[in-house]
């Protein structure tokens, strides 16, 4: 009986391989990092070929580990870091320039450009996106523009573009399958969330032929088979890391949560069919769904500096040795003693959009001392992420009363209860913390029927319960609202 399932879990570092057994336990995890090229200030690119050695390398380490044959395995599921985009030959296979990272701002000008002509509310409204050099088709365009040579092969219909779930699956189907999945494509900048297609005006507008864009699949559906170890393996399920996660920890439900917390933080909220515009510059998103289910939608909010403050305090300020230390320091004194962190270092993002604000640390007393301030960078990850709740709960008219987390700094229990206790609601922490993986092995085997039904997955959680009295929630709250407020006039002075 085939019950496993591998998952490639391509991020923005490393290349990971995980098996997962039908029960979505995972049975074997293997991981390779590549290469960060940083060719200028700003500028941040992978090496497509790097990428996909990486990833092939953890896939057969991760197979032998686990004793399996590749017989055992049913379906294979792609998850991966979005946006960042990969141009190649489709005659010779190899890629015309490096991948360019989603991180990379070479085409803000580019984006300034185009808000210059008026496009953002063509734009939000086409794609549920801001008009940002992150996304895809800037960088699409910049290749083309840049590299000499590729705007002809472009137009003779000879070069491919993918994000790398796409990359991957041409390489490894050897050139068979040119596909992509819907959440990937959602962060292009080039496809209509509405209509379920590329955006014929915004290809004309950034000059991108349509002949090199994949064909876009629902998340949960048969791309083809790929050459893993010599033998066959159907792709079944293919999903952008963070509505991989959504779906993954299990957030199918309109108003289901979940949040990232990793260096930054990602909060998606699941709207179901109906996709949410925002009123508070959160970005409207396709989330992962199978075949014969119908489109559905997120809300995605992201916090700049989350994680980051914690490596902040180890690295710069020296108050801390390790991440996990933050915790006993923060549980040492009762409060934070009025200190509060807003740890805006590039700029303050949704609902503020203040992308000239700096960092602040407000409220110091004479007795003010390292445990409190380790205990405000901590608070500081909470109230950032409520923030973006407070605006998701207006966007969507829907009262958040649970949270599902997931990254590295989920595991503090001070940050989680602290979470609790802010936004008034259930933190919920699953025990398999391959949340993002799970997702596209979930997609993968729900699609090849592996999985039947997925109610025991992430039984075993750890929940937060709120604990805080409501005067101390709103003072709280009331004090971090006016330190943002400072944050941001200190910035316009
Ligand atoms: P990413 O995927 O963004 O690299 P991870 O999910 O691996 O991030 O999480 C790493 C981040 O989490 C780092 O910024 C680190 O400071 C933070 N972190 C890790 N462990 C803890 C902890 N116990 N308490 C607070 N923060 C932590």
């Amino acid at each position: 009986m085939k019950k496993y399932i591998l998952t490639l879990d391509e991020g923005t570092t490393s290349a990971r391989a995980i098996i997962f057994d039908e029960c979505g336990n995972v049975v074997s995890i293997a991981q390779n990092e590549f290469t960060q090229i940083y060719p200028r200030p700003s500028y941040v690119e992978h090496d497509p070929i790097e990428i996909l050695s990486a990833q092939y390398s953890a896939i057969t380490e991760c197979i032998i580990k686990s004793g399996l044959k590749t017989s055992d395995i049913s379906c294979v599921g792609i998850t991966n870091q979005r946006e960042t985009v990969v141009v190649w030959n489709r005659l010779t296979g190899e890629p015309v320039y490096n991948a360019i990272v989603w991180q990379c701002r070479r085409t803000a000008e580019l984006c300034e450009e185009l808000k210059s002509q008026g496009l953002e509310e063509y734009i939000i409204n086409t794609t549920g996106l801001k008009i940002d050099a992150y996304f895809s088709g800037t960088k699409i365009k910049w290749i083309l523009d840049n590299v000499e040579g590729a705007r002809e092969a472009a137009n003779r219909g000879e070069l491919l573009f993918g994000t790398i779930d796409t990359w991957l699956m041409w390489k490894l189907s050897n050139g068979k399958i040119h596909s992509t999945d819907q959440t990937n494509a959602s962060r292009t900048m080039l496809y209509d969330i509405h209509n379920l297609c590329w955006d014929k005006k915004l290809l004309e507008i950034l000059d991108i032929p349509e002949s090199m864009l994949p064909t876009v699949q629902k998340s949960g559906s048969v791309y083809g088979d790929i050459d893993i170890m010599g033998a066959n393996l159907s792709v079944c399920g293919v999903a952008g890391d963070q509505q991989s996660a959504l779906f993954g920890q299990r957030c199918v439900n309109v108003g289901d949560v979940k949040n990232t917390y990793g260096t930054g933080c990602f909060l998606l909220m699941n709207t179901g069919t109906t996709a949410v515009k925002s009123n508070n510059g959160l970005l409207t998103t396709i989330a992962a769904t199978t075949e014969n289910s119908p489109c559905e939608y997120a809300l995605e909010g992201s916090v700049f500096i989350g994680g980051a403050v914690i490596q902040w305090l180890r690295d710069e300020m020296k108050l801390i040795e390790n991440a996990a230390q933050s915790e006993e320091l923060a549980i040492a004194v009762s409060d934070s003693a009025g200190v509060y962190i807003v740890p805006a270092f590039a700029g303050l993002g949704a609902p503020y959009w203040d992308m000239y604000a700096r960092g602040t640390i407000c409220g110091l007393t004479r007795g003010a001392g390292r445990n409190h301030i380790v205990r405000a960078a901590l608070e500081s990850i909470a109230y950032q992420t409520n923030d973006l709740i407070t605006a998701m709960q207006n966007d969507a008219g829907v009262c958040v009363t649970s949270l599902k987390a997931d990254g590295g700094a989920s595991k503090n229990r001070f940050l989680m209860q602290f979470q609790a206790d802010i936004s008034n609601a259930d933190v919920i922490c699953p025990k398999n913390a391959e949340a993002t993986a799970l997702g596209a092995a979930l997609l993968a085997g729900l699609t090849a029927g592996v999985i039947e039904n997925t109610d025991s997955l992430n039984a075993d959680a750890t929940t937060f319960t709120p604990a805080m009295n409501d005067d101390i929630r709103q003072s709280s709250l009331d004090g971090w609202r006016s330190a943002v407020k400072s944050t941001i006039s200190f910035s316009k002075e």
